[in-house]
């Protein structure tokens, strides 16, 4: 994501924590999100939502569902609330500021019933390997907190490939997968990077996966 040097994004993010939409101390929520959310519906949560066009619009449609936006960058993430219309009142979506490498920080065990991983930084390099979002380092923090689904989309054929390998290896079972997703006679809910990829002609790549239950 492209981070434009946005002026006072620091206090801008601070103010939007007192109105409780953004949550810069996760930590202080692990095993009370529900709590938070004030009601028993299933939590899901996307890591690396950017400026959170996807997940704004999936509180929006599924109002017994509660959505967590996970984005590192301030600069980034405080792009988030322009997506609520003025008036609109989401109490299902919480934006959060933090790394994923911290998510054991954040969550109790099977605290989130599904994941979602779109567009995430293809990280190309070989050495790079582990910081890419769907590395074996990172999936076993999911499995940690949270038996649900992964729903996964890129336009990076590099990283697509690498994810179903690590997925495989992972002992996670297929649910779904498409090679051009946009041809499906769906609607699908876009992020920005979506939008911006697919308008240029490039085929949306999506797996859906769940860890594999043992007996
Ligand atoms: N999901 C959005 C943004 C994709 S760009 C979309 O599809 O439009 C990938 C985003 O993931 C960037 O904003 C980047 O800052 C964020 N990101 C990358 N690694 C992350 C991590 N370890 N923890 C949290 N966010 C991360």
């Amino acid at each position: 994501m492209r981070r434009r040097n946005v002026k006072h994004a620091h206090e801008r993010i601070l103010e939007q924590e007192q109105i409780g939409l953004i949550i810069t101390k996760p930590e202080q929520y692990k095993g009370l999100w529900q709590k938070l959310f004030n009601n028993d519906n299933p939590i899901y949560i996307e890591i690396g939502m950017g400026k959170g066009k996807f997940i704004t619009e999936l509180a929006r449609r599924n109002p017994n569902i509660n959505y967590l936006g996970m984005e590192k960058y301030e600069s980034v993430l405080i792009q988030a609330p322009k997506k609520i219309n003025e008036g609109e009142v989401l109490n299902n979506l919480h934006f959060i500021c933090a790394d994923a490498e911290h998510l054991l920080d954040m969550f109790e065990k099977d605290e989130i019933k599904k994941i979602y991983l779109n567009f995430s930084d293809p990280w190309p390099k070989h050495r790079h390997e582990k910081r890419r979002l769907t590395s074996s380092n990172f999936l076993d923090k999911y499995n940690q907190i949270s038996k649900g689904e992964i729903e996964f989309k890129t336009d990076n054929r590099g990283l697509f490939e690498f994810s179903l390998i690590s997925f495989n290896q992972n002992n996670y079972d297929f649910l779904d997968l498409s090679l051009d997703l946009h041809t499906r006679e769906e609607d699908i809910v876009t992020t920005e990077y979506e939008d911006r990829f697919s308008s240029m002609g490039n085929p949306i790549y999506f797996i859906k996966v769940k860890k594999h239950e043992r007996n």
